[in-house]
């Protein structure tokens, strides 16, 4: 039996910093995953940066409640779940997601969490456990699972790797080069095909 384990920003939405960084003018905050494979060093410098700047928790959310999925992603997620099991395993956090996730109709998401002080400052980041997605992509194979997993850059490379078929989705050059081993999908259409042949061929 398939399970789908699909990465959030990037494959369903908007890069969120980036558009933090477009509302707030702060172009310090553009880089992401795709730029920086170690997500402690991006993290630290990102909340360096709020710190600086004095923005609250509040400010960033105002920037999500204003993004919407990409286009075709709600369509392709309904698609999905009609035909197997799908989480979305993100390196994104509760105060961040849940307008997003209402959009793409609310499916299972695992991600983390931020510590918020008083009058709203970002603190900072608890990862629910070290290596999460790859973490989820191990604990579904022991439930006997058959794993797709699907995500765009550095930080989804251990899932895509761990799961029974990885698939890279619409991921910057410098991913491709460094993994040639992974195939990869610009289109939700691409994706589908490769998916279903996934599911078809295990039966
Ligand atoms: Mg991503």
């Amino acid at each position: 039996m398939h399970i789908v384990c699909c990465d959030l920003e990037g494959v369903f939405v908007p890069e969120i910093w980036i558009n933090v960084a477009v509302k707030t003018g702060i172009e310090e905050l553009r880089l992401t995953t795709r730029d920086i494979s170690d997500y402690d060093v991006l993290m630290k410098r990102r909340l360096k940066i709020l710190n600086r700047e004095h923005l609250k928790i509040t400010d960033i959310q105002n920037v999500i409640a204003g993004l919407d999925p990409l286009e075709g992603a709600v369509e392709f997620i309904d698609w999905l779940r009609s035909v197997t099991q799908v989480i979305i395993v993100s390196d994104t956090f509760v105060q961040f997601a849940g307008p997003l996730m209402k959009k793409l109709g609310s499916p299972t998401l695992f991600c983390n969490t931020l510590t918020i002080g008083a009058g709203g400052a970002v603190e900072g980041y608890n990862l629910r456990q070290k290596d999460g997605k790859k973490k989820a992509v191990i604990a579904l194979k022991s439930l006997d699972y058959s794993v797709i997993a699907v995500g765009d850059s550095y930080n989804d490379i251990a899932m895509l790797k761990e799961a029974d078929r990885g698939i890279l989705f619409r991921p910057p050059v410098n991913v491709v080069t460094e993994f040639p081993e992974l195939p990869v999908t610009y289109e939700y259409s691409e994706l589908k095909e490769l998916i279903i042949k996934e599911i078809d061929g295990a039966c």
